[in-house]
């Protein structure tokens, strides 16, 4: 039996996400802003934040597969869905759940800046700081957490619990570290 423990709460995170909302707003006062969401564990946090925005914003997603088992990666990153919209000229806001070791953002950030957008900015809702094995860093970051496999806000173990309105720690009976 999986047991969840709550990590952030839906107040916290909702908190979190109108002030990091309140800071894109600020530094793209009277732009027009792309949010890049990454599925599919990005997309409540898009959905939320891109209501924080009070800009012209429109969306686009991205999707990538990291192979290895779903608890760890094997640092290997492939391209499976790119954006529909060209991002020349455009300012972008790749939208992701977690930042990790930063594999995968390393390599998404690749992909677009060599399409040659206006401004390319990363914002997480958890960044897992010592995990990092590149150097990449979010420009808005909601919350420092600690080491632990976490589900829920659109983060999964084995595509479940993604609807679950907190951040859970998730032990899981087998198979996890
Ligand atoms: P990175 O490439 O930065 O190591 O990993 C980023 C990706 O790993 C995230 O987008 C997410 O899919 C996955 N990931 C990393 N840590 C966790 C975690 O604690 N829980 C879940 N569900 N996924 C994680």
């Amino acid at each position: 039996m999986d047991k969840l423990t709550v990590l952030i709460t839906r107040e916290q995170i909702a908190a979190k996400v109108a002030e990091m909302g309140k800071r894109i707003t600020a530094d793209f006062a009277g732009e027009s802003v792309v949010l890049i969401g990454v599925l599919k564990g990005a997309t409540i946090f898009l959905a939320d934040l891109a209501r924080q925005i009070k800009l012209d914003v429109s969306f686009d997603f991205i999707a990538v597969s990291s192979y290895g088992n779903a608890k760890q990666q094997s640092g290997e990153v492939k391209l499976m869905k790119d954006v529909d919209q060209s991002t020349e000229g455009k300012n972008i806001i790749l939208v992701e759940d977690i930042l990790d070791t930063g594999l995968t953002l390393t390599y998404i950030k690749k992909v677009l800046l060599a399409h040659q957008p206006k401004a390319l900015k990363i914002a997480a809702l958890l960044d897992k700081v010592s995990r990092r094995t590149e150097s990449i860093q979010g420009d808005y970051v909601g919350f420092e957490i600690p080491d632990e496999f976490v589900v829920g806000y659109g983060l999964d173990f084995a595509e479940r619990y993604r609807n679950l309105p907190d951040v859970c720690v998730l032990e899981s009976g087998s198979g996890t570290r």
